[in-house]
């Protein structure tokens, strides 16, 4: 057996509500555009576009404690940083073009999350067609909160989703408005990558992003998942 010949970070993990246990995770994956008057907000068609998938890095996620302040910190080279309030969901096991109707059977759980975003990074990568990691996989870039089971709260399809700004509504929708359900993005996908355990989908962020300056707190929740509280530094 070969040891490392430099140190090893322990994998990025979650807590998970209501177990001292953590969700070990392996790979982010977002979708993009999938709430209607959004994709209209970034200039595309809701009706007629198929799903589009991104990853961000695992250790880009910040874990955050249910409802207490955490300091959010303020990444360099952008001074455009938008908030996305959207559901995470946290799969229990995986596999290859797995069928809507059976896609629900692999999740372990649900969490608030934020898919922060260098948007002026974002514009120029769209612009010069270049990739967008530096846009979306920012240090701490995916704030999420604790994972409740759904073995607990079952799988939520509705309910409001929302993000304020000290204290004021910057974004709010609710889950039903999604193009793209949760189980058929798992099933879409799977036909992309072979998902596995410990894998995490951050599920679309609604209408009203923009953004974030020093100083302000942002509060995201998620209807029976909780809220995270970030100020931004
Ligand atoms: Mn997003």
């Amino acid at each position: 057996m070969s040891s490392y010949v430099i140190s090893v970070d322990p994998r990025p993990a979650l807590p998970v509500v209501g177990t001292d246990k953590l969700f070990p995770v392996r790979r982010v994956y977002c979708i993009g555009r999938n709430y209607a008057a959004h994709a209209r907000e970034m200039g595309g068609d809701p009706t007629r576009e198929p799903p589009f998938f991104f990853a961000k890095a695992a250790d880009a996620l910040q874990p955050v404690p249910d409802g207490v302040a955490a300091v959010h910190p303020y990444p360099p080279q952008t001074s455009s940083y938008h908030h996305e309030i959207e559901m995470v969901v946290a799969l229990g096991s995986g596999g290859r073009d797995i069928p809507v109707e059976k896609a629900l059977d692999h999740v372990f759980g649900y969490a608030v999350g934020l898919d922060m975003t260098r948007r002026d990074r974002q514009d120029e990568a769209k612009k010069l067609a270049r990739p967008w990691e530096v846009a979306k996989s920012a240090d701490f870039s995916g704030p999420v909160g604790p994972i409740h089971p759904a073995s607990k709260v079952g799988h939520p399809a509705k309910g409001k989703i929302e993000l304020l700004i000290d204290g004021q509504v910057k974004q709010t929708s609710d889950l039903s408005a999604m193009i793209w359900s949760v189980a058929e993005q798992i099933a879409i996908l799977s036909t992309y990558f072979e998902l596995k355990a410990g894998d995490v989908i951050f599920s679309g962020t609604p209408e009203g992003v923009g953004a974030v300056s020093r100083g302000q707190t942002m509060t995201g929740s998620v209807e029976g998942l909780g809220s995270i509280v970030l100020k931004v530094e």
